[in-house]
């Protein structure tokens, strides 16, 4: 390029700094030759080193402008045929060819960077978003990232690529800190409920106990009784296991209460459940207070004649227990009447030939058990004599 221009400048009489020689011919028309020279020299390397930063553009790679911006670079300086042509006239530039060249790059330059910038746009409002989105799951530490998206949208419109950028990777870096510290802050929430959580079915289950339980035996009371001779029906017809029931009451109860106190009474009747609970440990024995002081038992997989024997036994050991109180020994006994299942019935039913085997046993004496037949007859055995 610089013989070219050397090349030029000797053609014009000029020295080598580019001025006319002194005392030479140069003329004002040489004035105009050689600006009109050092012109066309420096667009000539503007375009080569336009061409030389180009970049991918839709439909034209940066290779091609590099190319075809040397073709002109070319042209301008030392006459080359410019791009797509074989040969130019000598001396003559094709200076609108040039410009239509330039103009058209330009404008599709113009087009891929608005819509690189747009695409740009579009995924920070995407991410925008989605970040809002995220934000309202949680109100905690939604103002400052609050204040942080402010921010970014009015980067995202306003400021130019290399802001937006700067922008985002700022807010991108504050939003892992504030997850990092969200996720903390959850797992510590998370810990909490689940504790409360733990709480709460505990204060459930007591509550559940506690409706099924009589506070001053602690045996399972009334409500849980009948409940539980109802899955003692439906489970023993699928097993074909028996079942009894029993119903208890204390004899002259009203008499204890009226000669020892009131007090005296609850402590026979705690004294009672825990002699019932000893006499029968097994977990098929469900012993509950049925009410005041009558109790049942429910022998979950008894034939009448198991749960006979034991009803003799726990009659047994009622009768040899001395309850202390005060300066008094208190001593009782009881009445039981017993009906063992019968599949065919309504649980009431089952209850209600138990209760009225106890009322015989009363009528008969009391301290004594009275067997319910399957015909809803009773049969007695007195305390003493003979079965
Ligand atoms: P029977 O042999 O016919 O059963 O006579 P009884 O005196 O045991 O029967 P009665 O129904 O006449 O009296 C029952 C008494 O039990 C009356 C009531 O005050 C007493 N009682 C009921 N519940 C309680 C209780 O929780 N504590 C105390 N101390 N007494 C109770
Ligand atoms: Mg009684
Ligand atoms: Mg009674």
């Amino acid at each position: 390029m610089a013989e070219n221009w050397d090349r030029i400048k000797g053609m014009l009489g000029l020295t080598v700094d580019g001025r006319p020689e002194p005392g030479g011919q140069a003329s004002a028309t040489a004035e105009a030759v050689l600006d009109h020279a050092q012109s066309t020299q420096a667009l000539g390397t503007m375009i080569s080193t336009y061409g030389r930063h180009a970049f991918d553009l839709d439909g034209d790679s940066a290779e091609e402008t590099h190319a075809n911006c040397e073709r002109w670079s070319r042209h301008l300086i030392v006459g080359a045929p410019p791009p797509g042509t074989r040969s130019s006239p000598a001396g003559e530039r094709d200076l609108e060819g040039l410009r239509a060249f330039f103009s058209r790059h330009r404008k599709s330059e113009k087009r891929y960077v608005a819509s690189a910038l747009k695409d740009l746009r579009d995924a920070v409002w995407t991410f925008v978003r989605a970040l809002g989105q995220v934000l309202a799951l949680d109100q905690a530490s939604d103002k400052e990232l609050s204040a942080q998206i402010v921010h970014l949208k009015k980067s995202v419109t306003k400021s130019s690529t290399e802001e937006i950028k700067k922008d985002v990777l700022a807010v991108a870096s504050r939003m892992g800190r504030v997850l990092a510290e969200r996720e903390e802050q959850q797992k510590a929430r998370m810990q909490t409920l689940t504790q409360q959580m733990r709480e709460t079915r505990q204060q459930l289950e007591e509550a559940r106990r506690g409706l099924e339980t009589d506070p001053l035996t602690q045996l399972f009371n009334r409500n849980a009784l009948d409940q539980q001779l109802d899955r003692t029906a439906a489970l023993n017809l699928l097993s074909g296991h028996p079942a009894c029931v029993a119903m208890l009451d204390i004899d002259f109860f009203k008499k204890v209460n009226d000669t020892h106190g009131h007090p005296a009474g609850d402590e026979v009747l705690r004294r009672l459940a825990d002699c019932m609970v000893r006499t029968l440990p097994r977990k098929t024995d469900f012993i509950a207070r049925y009410g005041g002081e009558e109790f049942a038992i429910l022998f979950q997989q008894d034939s009448l004649d198991v749960a006979r024997a034991l009803c003799d036994r726990l009659l047994d050991a009622i009768r040899a227990l001395r309850i202390e109180h005060e300066d008094s020994t208190i001593e009782i006994t009881a009445s039981i009447g017993l009906a063992a299942w019968d599949p065919a019935e309504e649980t009431s039913a089952w209850i209600d030939r138990a209760d009225k085997a106890l009322y015989r046993a009363k009528q008969e004496g009391r301290n004594r058990l009275v067997v319910a037949d399957d015909n809803g007859n009773v049969e007695g055995r007195p305390e003493g004599l003979p079965s």
